[in-house]
């Protein structure tokens, strides 16, 4: 049985893309990581990098090369200063030398040492990438791996789980959640408090997950607050900021709390709310187009549709408590790691679907728990989230992650509220399909998806909507 933390689901980190900036800038660094406990750093003498499948087709537009280099450098992707990372790159570029684990200077060219091997797939997942290091008299020292989505990586096909500490709540599906609900009558967020508690000890575990919230919330007050065009060619203009102008009552405040309050305190229309949703989610997506901090939830392409409804929930629900943050994001998590386990959170192996999908179902569990709902609620409302989202087509334009990606975090968003008021109003005895029958189902789907909609940029709108490629 695979075993996930909340903490793997939930990663601090750069935009734009978890499984094609997050996964390829950690392979690099375990892999030059594993070669330093063997060989000398101060020894190499070359690095190249080879990208297949969907790392190759979109890895231009969803800054793989550039996470390469910053992991090559020894930068940590949750602490690295984001204004930086262009500064960093070209100097590289120009320099054509890079500095490896922040001691050793050797060549570089981008476009020598990182090749797109855009016509070749390695059999066990789309997004691969192959690192050599050349070191010694003419040594060779390699090896393959695989951006599983949401930031994970693996070395290949056999992929043991090693952890063999027993939970004291094993859970593969959601009928396993249920049932330790009910034998231990108690709440969803209680079960995966008491899992992750094997792991880590308490006092950590609030501090983590206060770190999340606070990223989450930085990167909407951010993109509030950030004007222009998102690089990458496409000419996409921020939105959030033009919003957030527009709604806000006053421009009094100094902090995200004090803007936060703001907003809160205020009388809004229904209109005025949804923009407010729509405008959470556009902001933290804008961020992350922009190489800026974000939290992968479950992915970076759809990180944006967590801390909108988070903002919603503390915004908009009555009685919304601060404290209440840690439940959302428990019940969050192990939603997004019960989809991990049945079927996929890798655009590049179920399309759109397992990142929209998979974070408004997340969203809309996390919602209906802190708004009382019971455990049978609660996953309604996530089966009902992505119900709505099956079959949904990863096709963005240029390979970056702007159309349709950052105004579908909003429609997630909106899909996620949506579908816990509906559960919270239904009686989940009722309900006809199961959130484990949909996340069967939204695998087969995976399975029958055409390759061309599984983040290669091959069809959809990615086609329809011609745009040059960024350059590496
Ligand atoms: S279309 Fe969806 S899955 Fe594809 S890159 Fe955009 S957000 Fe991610």
């Amino acid at each position: 049985m695979e075993k996930i933390s909340i903490f793997d689901i939930f990663k601090i980190g750069v935009g734009p893309s978890s499984s094609h900036t997050m996964g390829p800038w950690k392979a690099v660094q375990q892999c030059l990581d594993e070669f330093s406990k063997i060989h000398e750093i101060s020894g190499i003498n070359s690095i190249h990098v080879h990208l297949y499948g969907s790392l190759a087709k979109t890895g231009p537009g969803h800054g793989t090369n550039k996470a390469i280099m910053l992991g090559i450098m020894g930068f940590n992707p949750a602490t690295i200063d984001c204004e930086k990372i262009e500064d960093y790159v070209n100097g590289i570029k120009t320099l054509q030398r890079i500095i490896v684990l922040e001691k050793h200077e050797i060549n570089f060219n981008p476009r020598e040492n990182i090749i797109f091997r855009t016509r070749e797939q390695l059999p066990f997942h789309s997004n691969a990438l192959k690192v050599f290091i050349g070191f010694g008299n003419n040594e060779i020292y390699e090896d393959t791996f695989y951006s599983i989505g949401g930031g994970f990586i693996v070395k290949g096909p056999a992929h043991d789980d090693l952890d063999s500490h027993p939970l004291p709540f094993p859970i593969d599906n959601a009928d396993d959640l249920l049932n330790w609900c009910k034998k231990n009558s108690c709440t969803i967020s209680d079960i995966v408090m008491k899992n992750e508690l094997e792991w880590h000890p308490e006092n950590e575990i609030g501090h983590r997950l206060n770190s999340i919230i606070d990223t989450m919330k930085k990167s909407v007050f951010k993109g509030c607050h950030a004007n222009g065009i998102l690089p990458g060619g496409l000419d996409v203009k921020r939105r959030a900021s033009y919003q957030n102008e527009k709604l806000i009552s006053s421009s009094n405040y100094k902090s995200i709390d004090e803007w936060i309050s703001l907003i809160k305190s205020d009388d809004h229309s229904f209109k005025e709310t949804l923009n407010w949703v729509s405008c959470f989610a556009l902001a933290v997506n804008e961020e992350n187009a922009s190489f800026g901090r974000v939290v992968t939830a479950p992915t970076n392409g759809a990180a944006g549709v967590i801390p909108a409804v988070m903002l919603f929930y503390l915004c908009f629900c009555e009685n919304a408590k601060e404290e209440d943050l840690h439940k959302f994001l428990l019940v969050a998590g192990e939603l997004g790691s019960i989809f991990k386990k049945g079927a996929t959170i890798s655009a590049a192996m179920g399309g759109c679907q397992a990142e929209i999908g998979v974070s408004s179902a997340m969203a809309a569990a996390a919602l209906t728990d802190v708004q009382g709902g019971t455990p049978e609620e609660v996953l309604m409302a996530a089966e009902i989230a992505m119900e709505h989202h099956l079959g949904l087509t990863c096709d963005p334009i240029g390979g970056l992650v702007q159309v349709p990606c950052i105004e579908r975090n909003a429609m997630g968003a909106m899909k996620a509220i949506t579908a816990s008021q509906i559960a919270l109003a239904s009686d989940p005895v009722h309900a006809r399909v199961s959130l484990d029958d949909v996340i069967k189902t939204m695998w087969h789907t995976a399975g029958d998806m055409n390759s061309k909609y599984k983040e290669t940029s091959e069809g959809g709108l990615a086609i329809n909507i011609p745009v040059s490629v960024p350059d590496c």
